[in-house]
C-alpha cells in the first residue's frame, strides 16, 4: 500500500532540495507523481543511462532525471532566499492562494 504524500508542491515550482547528494541544489519541477511520493526536478538527481545503439541514436550514455522524495525538497521562495514550507489562503474572491508561511508572501499570482 502506498501512503500519498500531501505536498503542496507543483509542476513549475522552484524548489531546494533539503537531503541528499544534491542537498542545496536548486531546481524546477518538471514532475509530481503524489500517488509515489516523488518529484522530478530538473538538473537533480542526474543519472547516467546507458542507451543501445539504434537508427533513432547514435547510442551511448545520456544524462536524465530520477525521481526524488517528495519529502526531500522545499519551495524556494525568492524572497526569503531559501526553502520554506508553504501555507493557504483564500482570498477575497474566494480562490485558493498559496502562501510562504515565513514572509507571508503570496506565491501564485
Ligand atoms: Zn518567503
Amino acid at each position: 500500500m502506498t501512503t500519498v504524500v500531501k505536498s503542496r508542491i507543483r509542476r513549475d515550482d522552484d524548489v531546494i532540495v533539503t537531503a541528499g547528494r544534491d542537498k542545496g541544489s536548486r531546481g524546477k519541477v518538471i514532475r509530481v507523481m503524489a500517488s509515489d511520493g516523488q518529484v522530478l526536478v530538473s538538473k537533480i538527481n542526474m543519472i547516467k543511462r546507458h542507451t543501445r545503439q539504434s537508427q533513432a541514436s547514435a547510442g551511448g550514455i545520456i544524462e536524465k532525471e530520477a525521481p526524488l522524495a517528495i519529502s526531500n525538497v522545499q519551495y524556494y521562495c525568492s524572497k526569503c532566499k531559501s526553502g520554506v514550507r508553504l501555507g493557504a489562503k483564500t482570498l477575497e474572491d474566494g480562490s485558493k492562494v498559496r502562501t510562504c508561511r515565513k514572509c507571508g508572501e503570496v506565491l501564485d499570482k
